[in-house]
């Protein structure tokens, strides 16, 4: 049997009773970074053996973990932060595990994109997942696609390149657009600013305040479905 088990992104409070459990009964557990995982596992008290699986090593031996599991061992699979999938490893094994008449098992858990939606204000009934844009081909086309979409919209950002995205939602969305930076989610300097985009870029064109992981939400393009979603 596969689990996949959602970790703390920030409050290593943020992790269920059962994951715990899962996570000292299984005979391996599957970290995307080992040195990032045994923190967490020491602080919880938990001896269980770790093997690295990444997006660099994920194609090579997805198959040979899946044969292990179909011989009995039952697995689990963290990522660094929040649930395995969402912007991480974990789609390519659940697949193969399911081709194979592999369970799998993803327990409910911490992931970023679900607080900073939900403390946004912004419209939450529909919503799109992006994660992270391309960097160089394909971002302007993709920004574009998004600025159309009559729903809220997420993404994932690195804070180097986040004045430069709030720049070109603004050009594609218009400066009055509402928008929301969640900074530091479950961490001592969270902060969600809620605002136009254009006040956002004011805001965060001081760079001392661009600092740590951040969540961007957009609000949809209210004139693309003919509705006013207020
Ligand atoms: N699997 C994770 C999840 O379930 O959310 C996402 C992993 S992705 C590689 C990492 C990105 O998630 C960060 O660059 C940031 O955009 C977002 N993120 C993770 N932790 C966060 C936090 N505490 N506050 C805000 N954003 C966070």
């Amino acid at each position: 049997m596969l689990y996949l088990v959602p970790t703390p992104i920030g409050n290593l409070e943020d992790i269920t009773l059962r994951a715990l459990r899962v996570l000292r009964e299984v005979s391996l557990i599957l970290a995307e970074d080992t040195r990032t995982s045994k923190k967490l596992l020491a602080h919880y008290q938990i001896e269980t053996p770790l093997r690295s699986y990444h997006a660099h090593n994920e194609h090579a031996v997805t198959a040979a973990l899946a044969a292990q599991m179909e011989g009995g061992a039952d697995m689990a699979l963290i990522s660094d932060a929040g649930t395995p999938g969402i912007s991480d490893p974990g789609f390519l094994l659940a697949r193969e595990c399911l081709r194979r008449g592999i369970r799998v098992e993803c327990l409910p858990g911490a992931t970023a994109f679900v607080p900073a939606l939900v403390a946004s204000g912004l419209p939450c009934d529909k919503f799109h997942f992006e994660g992270f844009l391309p960097h160089k081909k394909g971002r302007a086309s993709r920004i574009e696609y998004l600025a159309g979409l009559p729903f809220t919209f997420v993404l994932y950002e690195s804070p180097h390149r986040l004045l430069k995205c709030l720049q070109q939602l603004a050009g594609a969305c218009g400066p009055e657009r509402q928008a929301c930076v969640a900074r530091e989610l479950t961490k001592i300097h969270e902060e969600v600013r809620t605002d136009s985009l254009n006040a956002l870029i004011e805001y965060f064109s001081k760079p001392d305040r661009v600092r740590g992981e951040i969540v961007l939400v957009v609000e949809g393009n209210k004139g693309a479905d003919g509705k006013d979603r207020d």
